[in-house]
């Protein structure tokens, strides 16, 4: 049977959707039909009441049995349509959700009144009235009552057909009665039918739109890949928990968790890979937390709620999870630990912010995996907030200084200034003095760092010009570079706008370009080196050694200057090795046509065994510590 026969007849299981649906419309029908019956009986009982007295007047009482006939009908379908009423009434205030109790009771109201109507029809046929009471029946219950096609097509045959029967056994009837009757099922069937159909899809477009509303929602509470909660549902659920906890101490801790070296497992194994990782991730996590919550953050990231004191417990269980599923690569799980206080106020982004602040820590340290945040992370987290807020009022205010560290000659032994490396200090009026590792990686983390470093250059320059203006020997000064400000601005071309606005010729400022700096964006940043050696400005390679590309950089990239990391000055004393590395940097340097100079140089003898290698120049706390006032070097 085709589908559209099976549909129109109503053959075949309905989704539960459609089936509340439609029991939905008939409770509501019910409603109406149930308080029309109660109207119509309760006039029925008065009109009664009212025949049997004016009978007693008349002098000719109504005899028991005839009250009792003529009322227990009107009794029984009042009481019938009572019970409906209230039942669908509850229904439809959701006090109850019983569609057994719902069907028993309009089956029931439907057979009574089919009932009343095939009585009071007979009654009315036999005195040669209208059959009107069997009509106003058999439409209420089949045209305001939704029914299956097969139960209607057998109610409405039994119905016709029995009353058909009846009143041709009292009184039998004429051709024009039968056709009459017959064209009445007719009508009544498609009636039925066509209020069947039309409900069916109702329902079905109102289930269609149900099943995309509920994947809006499941889209923006569920993480699509993992199809764990996202963050948006942490949130939500977490907020309703803290709101829940009231004035008690807070006994629960947020988790942050991070894959390490995700990134190298999506690169040999394939984003395909990586994916399947996170999801089998996410499986093992929702087990670990099957009592609590859990969600992906973000990448591979993952937040969780658990009580405190099985916080830890959880994340090594995590951990445990991602060790069975890595390939060659060695992942780890960090998970940094946030116990919200109840003082501090609860704000859940912030929670899962100060968690991943604290997983972060972490990052870099090997063999650490759990990681909590306590008293020193939040006033690092407060400063962070504070440069990221205030840094272009540091700059404008003066709070931002270049300080100065002299550099010498060394491989003549003399000791002589030859130039400052500009180095930035920020002076602030609530967190005081800060050195550069306090605000310099905020600052690279948030793009902001061009603020910094302009704000220095301009300084240097406005520095140089006035010891120029007021004749004293100048010595040029180094400036240090971040990466990111090759993509934050223009810097051969604000070099250039600096030196010409103070006049300061460009042989005064030298360009110190770290090397964790030449990892990426290789071309880019060549193109700007070249610009800067076509506008005379001196190109430095600063923490040589302190990278693993080193050597590669030598190859890449055309500097001027190499300054040599500190680290290799670090336990020079008791290792021979240092020294001869020492040696062979400088050594290569000087064939590939580079200036050398040491950092970090601390004692006479670390001085004197760079002369005696020939290194160029020094830098060095044995010099002189960086100094807001541009000092001598100390006397050899
Ligand atoms: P850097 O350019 O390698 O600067 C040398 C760092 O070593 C300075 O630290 C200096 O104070 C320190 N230092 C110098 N001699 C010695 C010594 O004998 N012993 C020891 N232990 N340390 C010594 P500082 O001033 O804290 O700067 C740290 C880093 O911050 C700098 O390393 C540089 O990479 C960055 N930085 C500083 N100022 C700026 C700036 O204006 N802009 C940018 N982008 N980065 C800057
Ligand atoms: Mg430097
Ligand atoms: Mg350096």
């Amino acid at each position: 049977m085709g589908e559209r026969l099976r549909r129109l007849w109503g053959i075949g299981k309905q989704s539960d959707y459609v089936t509340r649906f439609i029991h939905s419309s008939n409770m509501r029908a019910a409603i109406y039909m149930a308080f029309i019956v109660i109207c119509l009986e309760i006039w029925m009982v008065l009109s009664l009441a009212s025949n049997i007295m004016e009978s007693a007047a008349a002098g000719k009482p109504r005899d028991f049995m005839w009250i009792v006939n003529h009322g227990a009908w009107y009794v029984v379908l009042l009481a019938v349509a009572a019970a409906v009423l209230i039942h669908a009434i509850r229904y439809m205030r959701g006090k109850t959700f019983n569609m057994r109790v719902g069907n028993i009771l309009l089956v029931v109201f439907s057979v009574a009144c089919l009932v009343f109507g095939i009585h009071f029809g007979n009654n009315s046929y036999v005195k040669g009235d209208q059959i009107l009471a069997f009509v106003t029946m058999t439409l209420f219950v089949f045209g305001m009552l939704v029914w299956k096609p097969v139960p209607v097509f057998i109610a409405s045959i039994v119905t016709f057909g029995g009353f058909y029967l009846y009143i041709d056994h009292n009184l039998p009837a004429n051709y024009s009665l039968q056709v009459n009757l017959f064209t009445l099922w007719i009508s009544t069937v498609v009636v039925a039918l066509a209020a069947y159909n039309q409900q069916l899809s109702e329902a079905h477009k109102s289930e269609d739109i149900k099943r995309v509303n509920e994947r809006l929602r499941h889209i923006a509470s569920f993480d699509e890949l993992t199809g764990m909660p996202n963050m948006h549902s942490f949130n939500g659920a977490v907020n309703v928990l803290f709101e829940g906890i009231g004035d008690f101490d807070i006994q629960y801790s947020i988790l942050y968790m991070d894959i390490e070296h995700f990134k190298a497992y999506n690169d040999k194994h394939g984003f395909g890979a990586g994916d399947c990782l996170l999801q089998d991730m996410a499986h093992g996590l929702l087990q670990i937390f099957a009592d609590e919550m859990v969600a992906r953050f973000s990448d591979d990231h993952f937040v969780a709620i658990c009580e405190s004191r099985v916080a830890e417990e959880r994340a090594a269980a995590a951990q445990e999870v991602l060790k069975g599923l890595r390939g060659e690569v060695r992942l780890h799980l960090k998970t940094g630990i946030y116990k919200p206080k109840m003082e501090e106020g609860i704000n859940v982004s912030q929670a899962c912010d100060k968690a991943r602040y604290a997983c972060n820590e972490i990052k870099k340290r090997p063999g650490v995996f759990v990681n909590y945040f306590d008293n020193t992370l939040d006033t690092d987290v407060k400063r962070r907030q504070h440069i990221i807020n205030n840094i272009k009022r540091a700059a404008s205010e003066g709070w931002i200084k270049a300080y100065y560290q002299p550099v010498v000659r060394c491989a003549d032994g003399s000791g002589e200034l030859c130039g400052y490396e500009a180095l930035a200090r920020w002076i602030d009026p609530e967190f005081g003095f800060m050195p550069p590792f306090a605000f310099i990686e905020t600052l690279e983390e948030f793009r902001e760092i061009d603020k910094l470093d302009r704000c220095i250059i301009e300084q240097v320059c406005m520095d140089l010009r006035a010891e120029l203006d007021a004749g004293k020997p100048v010595v040029p000064v180094s400036l240090n570079f971040s990466r990111l400000d090759f993509e934050l601005y223009d810097v051969p071309a604000f070099l250039n706008e600096m030196s010409k606005k103070y006049d300061i010729p460009p042989t005064l400022l030298d360009v110190e370009i770290t090397e964790s700096a030449l990892t990426d964006k290789l071309n880019e940043l060549q193109r700007n080196m070249a610009r800067l050696r076509d506008e005379d400005y001196s190109l430095w390679l600063d923490d040589f050694g302190s990278g693993y590309s080193s050597l590669n950089v030598l190859k890449d990239y055309q500097f001027n200057v190499l300054k040599i990391d500190m680290v290799f000055l670090r336990g020079f004393e008791g290792n021979p090795k240092s020294k001869s590395i020492l040696k062979s940097i400088v050594d290569l340097a000087h064939q590939l046509g580079m200036i050398t100079l040491c950092e970090g140089v601390e004692t006479q003898e670390q001085f004197e065994f760079l002369a005696s290698i020939g290194c160029d120049r020094a830098q060095g706390y044995f010099f002189g510590k960086p100094d807001a006032e541009k000092a001598m070097p100390q006397a050899l």
